[in-house]
């Protein structure tokens, strides 16, 4: 909350620039853009709804004058705190620069406004032939800005990699008010320092972002989905490393774990074969002339020593019915506790079964149920610790197991996150992953683009 009469002039000056109905000062108005998923809470003291670059370029000026807090804010999905106004002072809502600019089909290029919803983009493009990789789960109502911001993504980014790959260039507002123009139109470029992918899953602290300029990616004639059961982890890790040893890249390659699959039978009507110690979800695509030989090649790699049995869908809806199995995980998830620590590291591949085996060695110690899936083709794990947090004594034994999660996620050359970022949850863990030095360098540039620390402050570091 700022000083009131500070508060009030700042708030003159706003409604000078602004359109009418582009200020929401009332308490009860700014209530609900005080929270993200992580289900922390602050209300900011003002809400505004640009609708143009000129727009945020104002509002970041009058932030610098006032030295008042300002958080660009997309559906506010995050997970991680990184959508919560700690100190109030303005939100900067996206929801009225929801406007797809253009679709390029002949370079494979879409220009956006950062607020447009990620499956309203999917089906503008589908029309043209083309998709935009990134598809976290929750694209039906998060934004490509917030997409960008974190570098969010989902099952295909084994095949089709992250925002940081699927995005040419950038407009935006630095914390300092300087406009910035980054990157290219063009599928290769290389002048000057890559801002584009700097400001990419910096979570909205070094820049404001008003335009994207996306790269598209033609859609594929033909899928098919396999279901592949094997007895133990170990071997469901092999398979995963023995399929992407081979040329023939999956565009989903999603792994549950035992506990996991206990789950699904134990709290949905899926079945699944008692011996099923692992479960691999695999989605291959290509064209007509192409996807068979695709598939032979997955499925020859997916049958590695211990496999239990080996199911491909041959109609949509079987596709379909095999994907509700890893569909069932999240309701079945709720129904056993309360509460998870969701966590989203990342192993290289080849270390799966050491981190599936250590999790467990964890899981038996701190007397936490530990249930892992994810996207197993990147090494990016949901590692979930399943608590009840009214039980304080079961929380800080949680608390002490997650401490040591990370060293062990570090120990096997990972990161501890893949696509949920830091935001406020994961602060403290980031000196374990960044040495001194580069940490002070990344708190340099965070200087120069925001000499005030009026962006997004108390993220990340
Ligand atoms: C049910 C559910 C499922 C999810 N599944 C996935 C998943 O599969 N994969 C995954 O990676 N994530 C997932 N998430 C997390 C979340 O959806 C993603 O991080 C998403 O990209 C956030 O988009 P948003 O529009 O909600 O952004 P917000 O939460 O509004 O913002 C996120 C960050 O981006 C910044 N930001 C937003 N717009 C701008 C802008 N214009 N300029 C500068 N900074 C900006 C914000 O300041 C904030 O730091 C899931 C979340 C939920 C609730």
């Amino acid at each position: 909350m700022q000083n009131e009469p500070i508060l009030s002039s700042f708030i003159s000056k706003l409604q000078a620039v602004l359109p009418a109905d582009a200020v929401l000062t009332e308490e009860a108005d700014c209530l609900p853009y005080g929270c993200d998923n992580s289900r922390r809470m602050v209300a900011p003291d003002v809400v505004v709804f640009p609708i143009t670059h000129q727009h945020i370029k104002e509002i970041i000026a009058l932030c610098n004058q006032f030295k008042i807090a300002v958080l660009a804010r997309g559906r506010a999905t995050a997970t991680t705190g990184a959508t919560v106004p700690v100190q109030g002072g303005v939100v900067i809502s996206f929801e009225r620069m929801n406007r797809i600019i253009s679709i390029d089909s002949d370079n494979r290029v879409a220009v956006v406004e950062p607020g447009v919803i990620n499956q309203d983009l999917q089906d503008a493009i589908k029309e043209h032939g083309f998709f935009w990789p990134p598809d976290p789960t929750s694209s039906a109502y998060c934004t490509v800005g917030g997409n960008v911001s974190c570098n969010s993504a989902g099952p295909r980014a084994v095949k089709y990699g992250t925002p940081r790959e699927n995005i040419l260039g950038l407009k935006a507002v630095a914390g300092d008010g300087s406009d910035i123009n980054a990157g290219v139109y063009t599928s290769k470029g290389v002048v000057g320092y890559d801002l584009t992918r700097l400001i990419t899953g910096s979570e909205g602290t070094l820049a404001v972002m008003s335009e994207l300029t996306l790269k598209l990616t033609p859609l594929q004639e033909e899928d098919r989905v396999i279901k592949a059961i094997y007895a133990t982890m170990e071997s469901a890790a092999q398979a995963v490393a023995q399929i992407m040893a081979q040329p023939e890249i999956p565009c989903a390659l999603e792994f549950i774990d035992a506990n996991a699959i206990e789950m699904i039978r134990s709290y949905s009507e899926v079945e699944l074969p008692h011996e099923a110690g692992a479960m691999l979800m695999i989605e291959v695509d290509g064209d007509q002339t192409t996807i068979d030989k695709t598939l032979s090649k997955v499925i020859e790699a997916a049958k590695v020593e211990g496999i239990v049995s080996l199911e491909v869908a041959q109609t949509q809806d079987q596709a379909q019915a095999l994907w509700r199995v890893r569909k069932a995980l999240s309701p079945a998830l709720k129904k056993v506790a309360p509460k998870k620590i969701n966590e989203d590291i990342v192993v290289p591949v080849s270390n799966i079964p050491e981190l599936i085996h250590q999790l467990n060695l964890l899981s038996e110690q701190y007397q936490i149920k530990i249930v892992n899936f994810g996207h197993a083709g990147n090494g990016n794990i949901h590692v979930n610790l399943l608590i009840n947090p009214d039980d304080s004594e079961e929380m800080e034994r949680a608390e002490k197991c997650l401490d040591r999660v990370f060293d062990l996620v570090l120990g096997l050359k990972g990161t501890i996150s893949g696509e949920h970022g830091i935001g406020i949850e994961k602060k403290k863990f980031v000196p374990r992953e960044i040495k001194p030095q580069t940490l002070e360098m990344m708190k340099k540039v965070k200087a120069i683009f925001d000499p005030n620390g009026i962006l997004n402050p108390g993220k990340i570091f």
